[in-house]
């Protein structure tokens, strides 16, 4: 594959202290302990934040008490033949069964383009979700990870998060906070691997789609 092939498509939004987080959670901060363009032999940095930024996949133990932490998940959830669904107009709402009548699952892997949450520098609250339903409805269907455009399968002021409790149900993986502006529905290999961070509730990871 050529280096900047076109087929590579990255649907991770850039990580920057202007990333939006959370309301609550820890913001990305970088700090510089040398630089080069200060006369330091190298340059140095370190983080600071959240596990939940950008593209990034929950643990299960984020949502369940005996759920396992992202290290011991196992690799293949997140590499592989994945569906682009697209639904309008779900803004301010969960989608539903209903809302893929004229739709077939045809990939173990579905991810949901939704345009809801446009800009990832900017928190706007009423961004589309999932309902539990559909969770159940596609986990019946074979699929084993759901992905969706906004920063979580569970509304924003939803607290009981049913939705990640029917995820942790069918032992299913969760991808959150990519960007599927440009992407089209349709077919692709998903490449978005967690980080073995021990314990860990959740980790950013690079997501590609490979047409
Ligand atoms: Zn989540």
């Amino acid at each position: 594959m050529r280096l900047d092939s076109p087929d590579i498509i990255d649907i991770s939004p850039p990580i920057h202290s202007g990333i939006a987080v959370f309301p609550g959670d820890t913001p990305f901060e970088q700090t510089f302990l040398r630089r080069v363009e200060n006369g330091d032999g190298y340059t140095l940095s370190k983080i600071t934040s959240t596990v939940h930024l950008g593209a990034h996949t929950d643990a299960p133990s984020h949502y369940a008490t005996n759920g396992q932490s992202i290290e011991k998940r196992k690799l293949g959830r997140y590499l592989g033949a994945s569906q682009v669904i697209e639904v309008k107009g779900a803004r301010g709402r969960r989608i539903t069964p209903a809302d893929l009548k004229e739709k077939t699952i045809t990939a173990p892997r579905v991810l949901f383009k939704t345009l809801s949450f446009p800009n990832p520098d900017h928190w706007n609250e009423d961004f589309a979700a999932l309902s539990a339903d559909l969770i159940r409805l596609l986990a019946k269907s074979g699929v084993h990870l759901v992905g969706i455009d906004t920063p979580s399968i569970d509304p924003a002021e939803d607290t009981k998060l049913e939705s990640h409790h029917a995820v942790y149900e069918n032992d299913m993986a969760i991808l959150e906070g990519i960007v599927l502006d440009r992407v089209e529905e349709g077919l692709y290999q998903l490449i978005a691997l967690p980080l073995p961070i021990r314990g860990a509730d959740a980790t950013p990871v690079r997501a590609v789609l490979l047409r």
